[in-house]
C-alpha cells in the first residue's frame, strides 16, 4: 500500500497508525516502554504524570485512547476513568493499567473498556487489547487536525539503543526485570 516509507511493510506492521494515545502514568519505566510499543505500533504517545496533567491535556486535545494507571501522586486513576468514560463525546478507547493483581477488578468497576497487566506483556497484547476494544476503527485520527503521522518503523534500532542506555544507567533490579521483559517481547515478534 502506498504511504508506508519501507517496501515490505503494510498495515499489518504499523496496526496503530494514526492513532493518538494519552497515557496518564507517573512511572518513567512504564512510560518507556509504552513509548516503544506505540513507536513500533505507529502510534503516538503523549503522556500526563498526574490527575491534574491529564485533565490538562484532555482541555486541549481528544486522544483515540486513554491509558489510565491506577495509582497516581494525586489521586486514584479510577476517578479520572469514571470521567472519561461519561464524557461526551468520550475517547473511543478507555483502559486502566496496573501492576496489581486487584486492578483488573477495579478499573472495570470505574467503567474502563479493558485493562493492560503492567509490564505490558508484549506488543501482540498491547495492540489486540487497544484492537478488541475499538468500536469503530475508521474513526480513528479523524479528530486530529494537524499533519498525518508519519510513523518511522526503523525507530526501532533507536528504541532498542535507546532503552540499552536506560539499563546501563538504572541498575535497580524492577527496572531492569521491567525493560528487558519488554525487549523479550519485541525480539520474539
Ligand atoms: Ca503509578
Amino acid at each position: 500500500p502506498q504511504g508506508f516509507p519501507m517496501p515490505g511493510l503494510t498495515a499489518a506492521d504499523l496496526p496503530l497508525q494514526g492513532m493518538t494515545i494519552l497515557a496518564v502514568e507517573d512511572s518513567r519505566f512504564a512510560s518507556e516502554a509504552l513509548r516503544l510499543l506505540c513507536r513500533r505500533a505507529g502510534a503516538r504517545l503523549r503522556r500526563a504524570e498526574t490527575l491534574a496533567q491529564a485533565r490538562a491535556h484532555l482541555r486541549v486535545y481528544r486522544p483515540d485512547v486513554v491509558i489510565v494507571d491506577l495509582g497516581l501522586p494525586d489521586g486514584s486513576g479510577g476517578s479520572l476513568i469514571r470521567d472519561l468514560v461519561l464524557a461526551q463525546p468520550r475517547p473511543a478507547v478507555v483502559l486502566g493499567a496496573s501492576g496489581d493483581a486487584q486492578g483488573r477488578a477495579r478499573a472495570l468497576a470505574a467503567g474502563a473498556d479493558g485493562f493492560l497487566d503492567k509490564p505490558v506483556p508484549s506488543l501482540a497484547v498491547f495492540c489486540t487489547t487497544l484492537l478488541a476494544h475499538l468500536p469503530d476503527p475508521g474513526q480513528i485520527g479523524a479528530n486530529q487536525t494537524g499533519a498525518a503521522l508519519i510513523p518511522d518503523p526503523l525507530a526501532l534500532h533507536d528504541d532498542l539503543t535507546h532503552a540499552a542506555d536506560l539499563l546501563a544507567q538504572n541498575p535497580d533490579a524492577p527496572a531492569r526485570q521491567h525493560l528487558s521483559g519488554f525487549l523479550n517481547g519485541l525480539a520474539r515478534r
